[in-house]
């Protein structure tokens, strides 16, 4: 049996899940939406289903969504991205997997940046490389610039960047993206970019993607879900963007793997892409009013509340808000107490991890989010 597998547990969002079902507790935890959803691509997915093909499309994916992808990756972040390099996936996850199993050799190091996606560790260790760790600063959330250098050697190939970042809700600094990408030149590095909130990015802000970068164009596998774009998690349909060489290598990984994906999603995702730039701007400014409104809350009860400049998370600060239980006996506690589900921040990190933090998922109706607060206020004053 692979010890990756035999020794390793099951993922922090499974397990609160399983535990918010089993408790009837309200789940904050794993990142998924109550809304919005697009009901439009629902639809077209049903007439797709009925009305056009239910058998195996091409294994890179409609030359529709190929063309969609790259069409609204051109209209949202100036990218020239030809439908050709343009690789559908099931999901993100399956990206991932696909490009490190591709890009990854026995022997090849990694560089990962810590607190991480919990995927991307046991994904590397799997396809044979080995994980060079890169603690980015804990007040911040940027990338120190010895520290990268230091864990870079000669038998460095990747790196792995998830921006915006989860679980921090942070967008990377533009000296950040900088740097990186002048180390994948200096390096000759090729860079996954694991992208997947690029659409819920808040305040106005542009989401900025490292394959804009100079010299990126080449060397940068951009990852993208349509399950965050649409608020259909459930989904599981994704892409991976690459310049030519890196595509047909990632589409081999890839079609052994999945293979293909469900074509009437497929359609749905490639009329979405084209047509609904008003509902995901609409959707974005819902989730961050949901943002303001669950973090007031959380202010309101003494708990300190770390910035998020997008996706579906903010992060507790438990220390600064004056108590002393860890992440994880927190979450523990609330679950019990509050009959809220919470993710400790430590599973984010194979290494050192800091055990004062907590994500909570706000992509909530406000009542789901009044009736969390409501717990956590009846719990806290035990707690403290
Ligand atoms: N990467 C990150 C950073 C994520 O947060 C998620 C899920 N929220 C994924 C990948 C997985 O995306 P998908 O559901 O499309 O596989
Ligand atoms: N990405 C989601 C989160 O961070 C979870 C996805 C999953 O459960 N694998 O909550």
């Amino acid at each position: 049996m692979n010890p990756i597998y035999r020794d390793m547990p099951t993922t922090i969002f499974e397990a609160m899940s399983m535990r918010a079902r089993e408790t009837g507790a309200i789940n904050l935890g794993q990142g998924f939406p109550d809304g919005p959803i697009n009901q439009q691509v629902i639809v077209m997915a049903c007439d797709a289903m009925h009305h056009r093909s239910n058998q195996y499309p091409p294994m890179v994916g409609l030359p529709e969504l190929r063309e969609a992808v790259a069409g609204w990756y051109a209209r949202h972040q100036a990218l020239d991205l030809n439908p050709a390099e343009v690789v559908v996936t099931s999901g993100a996850t399956e990206a991932i997997a696909a490009a490190l199993l591709a890009l990854i050799s026995p022997g090849d190091e990694v560089l990962l940046f810590q607190p991480l996606y919990d995927a991307y560790l046991p994904l590397v260790q799997r396809a044979g490389g080995t994980a060079r760790i890169v603690d980015m600063d804990r007040t911040r959330w940027r990338i120190d610039r010895d520290s990268l250098a230091s864990a870079i050697g000669p038998r460095t190939r990747l790196l792995v960047f998830n921006d915006p970042m989860n679980p921090m809700s942070t967008c990377a600094h533009p000296d950040d993206l900088a740097l990186l990408a002048r180390t994948c030149l200096d390096h000759d590095l090729i860079a996954v970019c694991d992208e997947v909130w690029e659409a819920l990015v808040y305040d106005g802000a542009p989401h900025r993607s490292l394959m804009q970068q100079p010299g990126m164009r080449e060397r940068t596998v951009k990852i993208g879900s349509a399950g965050k774009i649409f608020g259909l998690t459930g989904w599981k349909l994704g892409w991976m963007c690459a310049a030519p060489p890196i595509a047909r290598v990632l589409a081999k990984a890839h079609q052994f793997l999945t293979f293909t994906s469900p074509p009437h999603l497929q359609w749905a995702v490639a009329e979405g892409l084209d047509t609904q730039d008003a509902w995901i701007a609409a959707a974005r400014d819902e989730h961050q009013a949901s943002r303001d409104f669950f973090c007031a809350g959380l202010q309101a009860l003494g708990l300190a509340t770390l910035p998020s400049a997008a996706t579906y998370f903010v992060t507790v600060d438990l220390a600064a808000s004056g108590l002393v239980l860890d992440d994880i006996a927190f979450c523990e506690q609330i679950l019990a107490r509050a009959g809220v589900a919470a993710i400790p921040i430590s599973a984010f990190y194979a290494e050192s991890a800091p055990t004062h933090l907590v994500r909570f998922c706000f992509a909530k109706h406000r009542s789901t989010l009044q009736t969390a607060l409501d717990g956590l206020a009846r719990a806290l004053p035990v707690l403290r």
